[in-house]
This record gives structure tokens, sequence and C-alpha cells, in this order.
């Protein structure tokens, strides 16, 4: 500490001391074959953020279910390789982050400018926003292909009639949100709770939630809806 910032701060006698350095490091691939990465085995980042942990229970969160559809057996061909492609592009981003980060905390002038410059930006409620929604990971949203803004996002945890809606997921099922009175998830229904008219706070007619919280689907059509379901549920009891 007297090296770095000239003095000791009164700080002595310490019970126990780590280190770390700034190895910035990322997996090639999550899966392969029967081999799964998580966590620090498959990304590591400089502790600034404190987004570590976060990071590895996500990765977690979204691989679990997957892996006991494939062990219950109704898990579709690809639903074990979306691991890699919905979670790596995540820690890459939180890689990012913290590189970024790394470089403010140096002393020479060219970062210490940046640091200003971001400083005055982080007045602006959107900028501050946007920042904190990634370090919290709340904005992450899955590319589950062309749809409004909350496809792939996780579903906020909304009040629902029958209570809380993340009460809800807690048995590890998928969750239909039916606001048009008419949807089912029919021959899925070992797989997908039903939830007929949740709450008004829902905006969307609607949804259909992973057993992550994420959504998978948005609208009031059933023939698309079954397509989806087969997307992630698999086949339909008969
Ligand atoms: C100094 C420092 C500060 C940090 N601060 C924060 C913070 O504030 N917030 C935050 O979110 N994150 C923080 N992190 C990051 C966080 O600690 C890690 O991201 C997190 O612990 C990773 O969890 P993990 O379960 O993936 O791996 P680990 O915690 O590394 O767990 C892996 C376990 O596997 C065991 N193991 C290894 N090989 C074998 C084997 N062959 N057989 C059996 N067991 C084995 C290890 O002993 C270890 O217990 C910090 C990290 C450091 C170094």
């Amino acid at each position: 500490m007297r090296a770095v910032a000239g003095t000791d701060f009164g700080v002595h006698s310490p019970r126990w001391l780590s280190r770390f350095g700034d190895a910035t490091r990322l997996a090639e691939r999550y899966r392969v074959g029967r081999v799964l990465l998580a966590g620090d085995a498959a990304h590591i980042h400089p502790p600034t953020g404190g987004q570590g942990v976060n990071l590895g229970v996500q990765d977690a969160f979204n691989l679990g279910w997957k892996l006991a559809a494939q062990i219950r057996g109704w898990a579709p061909d690809t639903l074990l390789d979306t691991y890699h492609a919905e979670r790596r592009p995540v820690a890459q981003d939180v890689l990012d982050n913290t590189r970024a980060q790394e470089e403010l905390h140096s002393t020479e002038p060219g970062p210490q400018a940046v640091r200003r410059l971001l400083t005055e930006l982080m007045d602006f409620d959107e900028v501050n926003r946007h920042l904190i929604e990634k370090i919290t990971a709340i904005g992450v949203r899955y590319d589950f292909g062309e749809g409004p803004d909350l496809l792939g996002r996780r579903l906020r945890d909304i009040d629902v009639k029958q209570g809380r809606l993340y009460d809800l997921l807690h048995r590890g099922r998928g969750l239909l949100l039916d606001r048009t009175g008419h949807l089912s998830p029919g021959g899925f229904s070992d797989r997908v709770d039903h939830l007929a008219d949740p709450t008004a706070a829902l905006d969307a007619p609607g949804v259909l939630l992973r057993p992550d919280g994420h959504v998978a689907w948005i609208g009031d059509d059933q023939q698309d809806l079954d397509n989806h379901l087969c997307r992630w549920f698999g086949k339909p009891a008969d």
C-alpha cells in the first residue's frame, strides 16, 4: 500500500490475504459432448463490479433445466447447444466491461480523461440505467430471433392473482401466462403450467416462459404457440 498509495491507511495485522490480477479469459466452447463448463471454469475476469458469482449462477440456471430435460428424455435435439449460444455472449460482454473498468484504474492521462468523460456521461439517467442493467445482468436478452423487445428477456417479478410470479417458477417448469382465455399448453401440460387471466400488469396477450423465467414466446395464436412449445419443450405427450 505504501508503494502504490504512499500510505498504509493505518491498516495492519491482516488475518487473510488474497491476490488477483487482470486475467481475462473465455472458453471457446461451453459444451463438448457430455462435458459442459459453467462459472469460472468457462470465464474469468478481474473482480471489478462484483459480477463473477452472478454470471456463474446464471450459467447454472440456464443449464439446469436443459440438463433435466435431457435426462428426462423430452429435450429437443438442439436444446443443450443453446446453452453455449445464449451464455457465451453474456460472458463476453462482462469481460468487455471489466476490461474497460481496468483501463479506467490506470493513472495514465489518457484513461484518466476517459474516466472524467464517463463520469460526466453518468449524470444522464439513461446512461446510468444502461450501465446498471449491464452490471446487474438485468439487461440480458437472449437471441430468440425477431420479435418484441421482451422476447428473450427475463420477465420481471410481477404480481399475479395467484401470488408472485417468481414463486410460481419455483417448480422448475414452463409457464403460460394467458390473458386471451383461449390458449392452452395442450400436450405439454406435464411440462408447462397454465395461468389463465394472470394480471393486467402483463403487457401482452399471451407469454410463454421457460423454466429459467426467460420469455420464449409472445402472442395470441395457438398454432404459433404450439410451434414454440415444440421448439423449447420437445414433443407433446400422446
Ligand atoms: C479477490 C476476488 C474478489 C472477488 N470478488 C467478487 C465479488 O465481490 N462479487 C462476485 O460476484 N464475484 C467476485 N469474485 C469472483 C467469484 O469469486 C468467482 O466468480 C466465483 O467464486 C466462481 O465460482 P465457481 O463456483 O464458478 O468457481 P470456484 O469458486 O472457483 O469453485 C470451484 C471449486 O472447485 C474446486 N475444485 C477445483 N478442482 C477440483 C477437482 N479436480 N475436484 C474437485 N473440486 C475441485 C475448487 O476447490 C473450488 O472450490 C472475486 C474473485 C476474486 C479472486
